[in-house]
Parts: structure tokens; C-alpha cells; sequence
């Protein structure tokens, strides 16, 4: 049965009851109008009629009394006129009551008295009454009288009989009345419980015809929702609840379908996932093969031109040696952009965290560009703002390589005018961190605003046709943006055609505190000093103020070389150091100084020349001048204006040759032969003499028969690789007799590096190896005792001679002409850094009372300070280390605070020599 059918019985049920109720009240109303209420008035009319008669007839007995007492015939008017209302009263009683013939009876029977009382006595009273009355008390009046009231009983008992029988009467229809009411509410009650059980029953079924079901769909759904698509309803109750079922059940069939097909769906995609991945593993690995492919025979390649370059050459075969160089690197670069760009796309990138002096990172990027910028005559300047963190934590390499690209962006589009770094310290970032902005403003082509857009986008440049003017692969800008949002900063870009652009690094830096940037310190010689400053160039100019003004000296400074001419003269100002920029309109710098020294009190006035690379000029002509080259460096012209102003620290010593420094015992394995020639000729040209074998096995079996400093190890190699050679040495040799082991590999990705290092290796070179990157490697090395070479500047002079010979270091940079300074920095920079590694063990060593320790850290510090010229310190260390060998006794603190002192004047002495 349907629900609707179910619901509409019950509703009928109830209606029923209720309308056979209704009906009930009305049969009884009806009744009790029409036939009980009818009767009752009959009843009781009859009555009175009765009585009235009844009246009549005593009115009729008292008139006949008062006339027989009186025989005044007045006094029969009642009897007179009782006996036609009697019998009125009479007759309409019987009319009320025709169908009640038992109360007819009754009637005839008191009728049939009063007639015989009437007629028996009454109407003898009146014809005998006028004589009764006058007569005495005689028998025959009182026998007359008895006899009248005799019969007046019998008639009175009549009527009483008649008036009970009309009193039964009137109680009976009460009664009846009573009887019906009970009887209806009876019935009413009855049906009313006898519906409302129906109802019950009705309505309990209806609610197990829905509840039930609707539990049973309810649990379905449920299951459903729990993911069990194969549940089911089972379809039962009235037909409504049926069609949910069944629908239910439908929807849940086309979900397992839809299910099934988003299973296969995923599983596709995953397999779709896992061949790109293995695609991108293939893509991995075959650039890593390209890149050794390249790389190997780029090796020869640069190194060989670069050998060529420092060889006696014509200018025609220079020329065409250095071409050769430059394609060479322009090669090398697009190899680099191409594989960071995959690096980065692959999600390989890792950065670095390391405290760096910021200075140092973008004064080498603007050294890296210096060359192009100097060829086109642009004036290449960096501002860092006092604000700025000196020293910061971060990766120095990526944070480079994006100035660098910005640079030689600026570079490549920029005809004439200047290119300017500045540096700023913004509001800090969210986590607290300060965010720097390094902001690279060119006075170049600019770039249409409608290009903006292609400028991020990898492989693309704004204007085709500048590729084949000036080059590129279009990924730089890609990289940058990268590199900079993977140091959580951006890169922001603003340009007008034809005014210039500014590309601009955002990105927040921890402010680092290992290190500190000596450049900010004022040296003694400075402050109160007077300066001048001549330059066409305002940005330079403003720079320069900046940069002495914060050594505390006061400064004044004019744009062109006349009205500085003016002002010298006008003004008998005493200046302390003149600074002169080399290009100017009218008059170059050179002819300035010559101008200046030919001054009355300029005879002795340092003076400075800012040279750019390239310029050839005859200092000897002004006695006193000094060169600086730009971009001038703030560290390189602290250390001039110092000098300039009274420091003591020698001049540089040119030589000739490049003298010997420290030899190291070195293996070189490598098995590709021009490879092999190559590295040989610069680790002589470095002054070095190494072991040569071709694989791995021959590696491991040299270290076995003899003690070697630094291994150099190709990591491809056949019979046994580098990384398994390295394996091999790490876990054979004592640990007295292990060397430095560097990779030296044409695979230049991130996980190559970390595959050398994690085989034991303690540094990585990526091919193609150039000289100063190799000298590099070369100063960390720390030589043993017994393999102490003969290192070739002696540790001669005595503590308190200076604290380094420049000769040592000239000797190990000379020969790399321009790359020289840059070489010198990294020189430095890997001896400071190993100097305070060696501190800390000094003083831990020293502290604890270890003399082994102590030793330890004077041998180590002996070597790498003689090769780079710091003698004195060279010297101490060795006496440490003899008195250690020799069981000398040895005050280890007072030792540790000599070897800290000596190692701070070779430190400040290293910084002032720029
Ligand atoms: P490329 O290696 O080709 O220079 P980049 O990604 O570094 O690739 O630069 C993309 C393009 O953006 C350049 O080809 C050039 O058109 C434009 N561009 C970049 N820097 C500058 C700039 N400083 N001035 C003008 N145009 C620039």
C-alpha cells in the first residue's frame, strides 16, 4: 500500500468516529425534540386540564354545600358553572391524552363518578336544597349529606388515581430522557475509543511502514558516506520510500562507476608521474653527461688559451688567443645559465647559508664586470648605505651571480654614462629579518613598457634583434628571478626607453656576526683630515664624500678639474689628499696631479688617481701619486688614503717573475691527456710539481708507497673512479698520512659535488679549472712537517719586522694580470678564513693544556702564512712547533696570545695592502 493510501485510511478513520459521533448527538437531539419534549408537554398540559376539571368539580361540591347550608340559590352559581368547565377540562384532557389508554381509562372511570354524583345527588340537592336548608338537623338531611359526600369520595379517589397515573406519566418521560442522554454518551464513548483504537492501530502501522525503511535507507546512506559504494538498499515499505531506494541505490552505482574511473584516472596520472620523472631523471642525467662532454674538452680549451695568453705571443696571435678565450667563456656561461636554469626548473636548488661581508660580494661582481664596462667607458660605481648590515647570511655565490647578471645586463645595453649599485636597508620583513633592496640603475637603452612583460620569461629576449647584436640566451633574468624568490625576495624592474632601467633585488638577509667589515672601521690616519675630490661624475663624486666623510674626514669636491684648479688657489686650503678621477673633460687626471704638484704646498700632498683597467699611465712623472683603479673598491681605498696619509706599510715590490711559493706534494690523477697536460702546466706555472697517474687504482697504489699534501682527482676515470679511489685512501691510510683530496670534475651539478664530498673528498673543482681558482685551492692546504717542502720565502725575519712581505703575495698573483687583484682577495679571504677556524683550536688547545694541540695549530698556521708572506707569523709558529716537537716547555696561553696577536697585524697588514 502507498503511503498516501496509508495516511489518507487513517485520516478517513478519524473522520469517520468523529462523524458517527456527530451523528449519535444529533438522532438523540432529534429525539429528544421531536418525540420526548412533545410527550412531556401533553403530559403536563393533560395534567393541568385534569386539575382544572378537578377544581371544577370542588368549586361545583362547595357551591352545592353553601346552598344546602344557605338555600340561597346564589350560591349555586359555582355548581352551575363547574359543570360545563368540568366537562371542558375534561374532553381536553382525553384530546392530550388519545394514545395513552390507560389513562383514558382512568378519565372514564372519574367521569363516570362525577356523573353519578351529579346525577345521584347533586341535581336532588338542587331541587331539595331550598327545604334541606331551612330545616332543622334531621336524619334525612345528614343521611342526604353523607350520601352526597359519599359519592364525592368515590369521584376524588377517581381523580386521584387519574392525577398518580399523570404523575407516573411526566416521571416516565423524564426518565426516558434520562435514559436516552446516558444511552447516547454511551454510545459516543464507545466510539470514540473503539476510532481512537482504530487510529492507533492504523497510525502504528503507518509509522512501521515508514520507520523502518526510512532507518534501512538511512543506514545505506551512511555506509555510503563511509566510502563503501558497494552498499545497498533493500527496497521495502510503501512505494514512496521504494523510489528513494531505488534511486539511491542508482546514484551510489553511478558514484562506484565514477569512483572506479577517478581510480584508473590516478593511477594513470601516476604513471604519468613516475615516466616524467624518470624522463626528468633522464634529462638530469644527460645534462650531466653534456656537461662533461663540454666541459672536458672546454678544459683544454681555456686552460690551454690561458697558458697561450701568458706566453710570449705577437699581438695578431693575442688577438686571436684571446678571441679564442672569450668564445671559450661565452660557452662556458650559456653551459652554466643552461644547466642552473634546469637545476632550478627541477627543483634542485639549494642555497647556502653563510655569513659574508656584503661589501665583498658586490664589490667582486662590479670587479667582474669591470673589464666590459671599462672597453665602453662607463663609469661602474656601488653605494652601500650605512644602515645596511655589513655582514649578512645567505648564499654569497647566488646572490652574486644575480648582480653579476644584472651588471653585465646594464653593461650590454648601456652606451655611455654610469651604472650604479646601491644597496639600501628597507623596513624588516615579516619574521623580523631586515630586507635589503640591491638596486641596479643603467643610463642604457631602456626598455619599451609593452616588453615589459617577456623580460622574466625563460629563453626570450625583449628585442630579437639585440641577440645578434650583443648575444645571450634569454635566461638570465629567468634565472635572477628565481634565484631571488628562492632567497624569498623578487626582483622589480622599472625602465624609460632611451633614459635607462633599474633592475632591483628585494629580499630579506639574517645580519650575520662571525665576520666583520673592516671598511666601516675608520683607521687611525683619517678622521679630522682634509680631502679633495675631482670628478666629472656627481654619482662618483657623492660616493667618494660618502664613503671619506664616514672616515670622519671632511671633504670638498668639484666636477671639473679648473674650478678645483680655482678653488686650490683662492683658497690657501690645506688639503691632506687629493683624489683624482683619470677621465675628465678638458683636463684628465694625469695632468691635474702634474698641474697640482707644480702648486706652491702641493709639493707633498698625496695624491690619488682613479684609474680604469687599461689605462697606461707614467706615475713616475708625478712623484707621490698613487693609482687606484676603478670601480674603486672602499676597502682598497681606505687602505690607500691611509697609507697616503701616513701608514708605514711598504710599497708593493714588482718582479719580473712569478717567484716559487711553498711546494706541496701533489697527485694528480687524471686520465684524459690534454686534461692532464693542461693541469700540469698551471700547477707549474704555480710552482708546483706534481705526481701524474691516470686512474684511481694508481692513485690509492702512489698514496700507499708515498706521503702527499693534496690529491687532485678527476672523478671519471677508467679502472677505478675518483669517488672510489677516494673511498679506498679515506679508509686505508693512517690518519697522519690522509691527504687533501679535491675533486676535479667536468660534472658541474650540485649532486656531483655532494657525491665527491660524501666519498670522503674535501673540496670540488668544476672544469674547466681556472689558475686562480686552482691557487685558491692550493692556499688551503695544510702541509705536514715531515713533508714540509722547501717553502720559498724563508722564515727569516724576526718578530717585530713587518708583518707581511708583499713579494709573496705579488709573486702568487702576478702572472694573472687584471684576474690578479681578485685572485689576491680570494687568497686572503681562504687564509683569514682558515686563520680563525685555527684560533678557535689554538685556544681550546691552550685552555685545556693540550700542547699537541697547540703544536697543531702553529704547524698548520706556519705554512699557509709563509706561502701568502706573512712571515713574522710564519716564524713564531715554527719556533711553537719545533719547541712542541722538541719537548721544549711552553707557556701554552702566552704562546696563544703571541700567535693571536701576530696573526692580527698580518690580518690588518693583508687589508691595508688591498
Ligand atoms: P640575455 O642573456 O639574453 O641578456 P636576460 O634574461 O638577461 O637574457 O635578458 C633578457 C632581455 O631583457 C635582454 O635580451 C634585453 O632585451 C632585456 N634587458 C635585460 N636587461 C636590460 C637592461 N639593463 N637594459 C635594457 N634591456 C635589458
Amino acid at each position: 500500500m502507498t503511503l498516501a493510501r496509508q495516511v489518507a485510511r487513517v485520516t478517513r478513520t478519524a473522520f469517520l468516529v468523529v462523524a458517527v459521533a456527530a451523528l449519535i448527538n444529533m438522532a438523540m437531539l432529534a429525539y429528544l425534540n421531536l418525540h420526548l419534549d412533545a410527550e412531556e408537554v401533553r403530559a403536563t398540559d393533560a395534567g393541568r386540564e385534569l386539575r382544572l376539571a378537578h377544581l371544577a368539580m370542588l368549586d361545583q361540591e362547595t357551591g352545592l354545600r353553601a346552598f344546602l347550608i344557605t338555600g340561597d340559590a346564589e350560591s349555586l352559581a359555582p355548581y352551575l358553572e363547574g359543570r360545563n368547565v368540568v366537562v371542558q377540562h375534561l374532553a381536553a384532557a382525553r384530546d392530550l391524552l388519545t394514545d395513552n389508554d390507560e389513562l383514558l381509562g382512568l378519565i372514564d372511570v372519574q367521569d363516570e363518578r362525577r356523573r353519578a354524583w351529579t346525577s345521584q345527588w347533586a341535581n336532588r340537592a338542587v331541587q331539595v336544597g331550598g327545604s334541606i336548608s331551612s330545616s332543622g338537623v334531621s336524619p334525612y338531611k345528614r343521611e342526604f349529606v353523607t350520601e352526597g359526600r359519599l359519592l364525592f369520595d368515590d369521584y376524588r379517589a377517581a381523580h386521584d388515581d387519574v392525577e398518580v397515573a399523570a404523575n407516573v406519566l411526566r416521571e416516565d418521560t423524564e426518565a426516558e430522557r434520562g435514559r436516552v442522554v446516558k444511552g447516547a454518551l454511551a454510545l459516543q464513548v464507545v466510539l470514540l475509543c473503539a476510532g481512537l483504537l482504530i487510529v492507533g492501530r492504523q497510525l502504528r502501522s503507518l509509522r512501521g511502514a515508514i520507520l523502518e525503511p526510512v532507518q534501512g535507507l538511512l543506514g545505506t546512506i551512511s555506509e555510503l558516506r563511509d566510502g563503501n559504494l558497494s552498499a545497498r538498499s533493500r527496497p521495502q515499505g510503501p512505494a514512496e520510500l521504494r523510489a528513494v531506494g531505488d534511486g539511491l541505490d542508482e546514484l551510489a552505482e553511478a558514484l562506484g562507476t565514477e569512483r572506479a574511473g577517478t581510480e584508473r584516472r590516478a593511477q594513470q596520472l601516476r604513471e604519468a608521474r613516475r615516466e616524467a620523472e624518470d624522463a626528468n631523471a633522464a634529462k638530469s642525467a644527460f645534462l650531466a653527461t653534456m656537461s662533461h662532454e663540454i666541459r672536458t674538452p672546454m678544459n683544454a680549451v681555456v686552460g690551454m688559451t690561458g697558458l697561450l695568453l701568458d706566453s710570449p705571443l705577437t699581438d695578431e696571435q693575442r688577438e686571436f688567443a684571446e678571441t679564442v678565450r672569450q668564445s671559450g667563456d661565452a660557452l662556458l656561461t650559456i653551459i652554466n645559465d643552461v644547466l642552473d636554469f634546469s637545476k632550478i626548473e627541477s627543483g634542485q636548488l639549494e642555497l647556502e647559508h653563510q655569513a659574508f661581508v656584503l661589501r665583498d660580494c658586490v664589490e667582486s661582481s662590479l670587479d667582474l664586470v669591470a673589464a666590459q664596462a671599462t672597453a665602453k667607458g662607463l663609469d661602474l660605481v656601488a653605494q652601500i648605505d650605512l644602515e645596511v648590515p655589513p655582514v649578512v647570511e645567505g648564499d654569497v655565490t647566488r646572490l652574486r651571480q644575480v648582480l653579476v647578471n644584472l651588471l653585465g645586463n646594464a653593461v650590454k645595453f648601456t652606451e655611455q654614462g654610469e651604472i650604479l649599485v646601491s644597496v639600501t636597508a628597507e623596513s624588516a620583513g615579516p619574521d623580523g629579518r631586515p630586507v635589503l633592496s640591491f638596486a641596479v640603475r643603467d643610463s642604457g637603452i631602456g626598455i619599451p613598457a609593452d616588453r615589459m612583460d617577456r623580460l622574466f620569461r625563460s629563453f626570450s629576449q625583449v628585442d630579437s634583434s639585440t641577440t645578434r647584436t650583443h648575444g645571450g640566451t634569454g635566461l638570465g633574468l629567468a634565472i635572477s628571478l628565481r634565484l631571488a624568490e628562492a632567497m624569498g625576495g623578487r626582483l622589480d624592474v622599472s625602465s624609460e626607453v632611451g633614459t635607462g632601467s633599474t633592475f632591483t633585488l628585494v629580499a630579506p638577509f639574517t645580519p650575520g656576526h662571525e665576520l666583520e667589515d673592516r671598511v666601516r672601521i675608520a683607521p687611525a690616519q683619517l678622521p679630522g683630515k682634509r680631502a679633495l675630490i675631482v670628478d666629472d661624475n656627481p654619482t662618483n663624486r657623492r660616493i667618494l664624500r660618502a664613503q671619506l666623510e664616514a672616515w670622519g674626514m671632511s671633504v670638498d669636491d668639484d666636477g671639473l678639474p679648473l674650478e678645483a684648479l680655482d678653488r686650490v688657489r683662492g683658497a690657501d686650503a690645506a688639503y691632506d689628499v687629493a683624489i683624482l678621477d683619470m677621465h675628465m673633460p678638458d683636463m684628465d687626471g694625469a695632468e691635474l696631479a702634474v698641474t697640482l704638484r707644480a702648486l706652491p704646498g702641493w709639493e707633498q700632498i698625496p695624491l690619488v688617481l682613479l684609474t680604469s683597467l687599461g689605462d697606461r699611465i707614467t706615475l713616475a712623472e708625478v712623484p707621490d701619486l698613487v693609482h687606484l683603479t676603478k670601480p674603486v673598491k672602499a676597502a682598497a681605498l681606505r687602505a690607500v688614503v691611509a697609507r697616503a696619509l701616513g701608514s708605514t706599510e711598504p710599497e708593493h715590490r714588482a718582479t719580473e717573475r712569478p717567484e716559487r711559493v711553498g711546494r706541496l706534494r701533489i697527485l694528480l690523477a687524471e686520465d684524459n691527456a690534454v686534461n692532464q697536460k693542461v693541469a700540469v702546466l698551471m700547477l707549474e706555472r704555480l710552482g708546483q710539481r706534481p705526481v701524474v697517474v691516470s686512474d684511481g687504482a694508481e692513485a690509492v697504489e702512489a698514496l700507499r708507497n708515498a706521503a702527499y699534501d693534496l690529491v687532485l682527482m678527476d672523478v671519471q676515470m677508467p679502472v677505478m673512479d675518483g669517488l672510489e679511489a677516494t673511498r679506498r685512501i679515506r679508509a686505508d691510510l693512517p690518519a697522519d698520512r690522509q691527504p687533501r683530496i679535491v675533486a676535479m670534475t667536468a660534472n658541474a651539478l650540485v649532486e656531483d659535488r655532494e657525491a665527491s664530498l660524501a666519498a670522503g673528498m674535501d673540496d670540488h673543482l668544476a672544469k674547466p679549472v681556472r689558475a686562480e681558482e686552482l691557487a685558491d685551492v692550493l692556499a688551503r692546504v695544510t702541509t705536514r712537517a715531515s713533508a714540509a717542502p722547501p717553502a720559498a720565502p724563508a722564515l727569516t725575519p724576526a718578530p717585530g719586522g713587518p708583518a707581511v712581505d708583499p713579494a709573496a703575495l705579488d709573486a702568487l698573483t702576478r702572472h694573472l694580470g687584471a684576474n690578479g687583484p681578485g685572485f689576491r682577495d680570494t687568497l686572503v679571504s681562504a687564509w683569514r678564513r682558515e686563520s680563525r677556524h685555527l684560533l678557535e683550536q689554538l685556544d681550546s688547545g691552550a685552555a685545556s693544556g693540550d700542547r699537541e694541540a697547540v703544536g697543531g695549530v702553529a704547524h698548520s698556521l706556519r705554512s699557509s702564512s709563509a706561502s701568502l708572506g706573512a712571515l713574522a707569523l710564519a716564524a713564531l709558529c715554527a719556533s711553537v712547533d719545533d719547541a712542541v716537537r722538541a719537548d721544549e716547555p711552553l707557556d701554552l696561553m702566552v704562546t696563544a696570545s703571541l700567535i693571536h696577536l701576530e696573526v692580527a697585524r698580518a690580518d690588518e697588514a693583508f687589508t691595508d695592502l688591498g
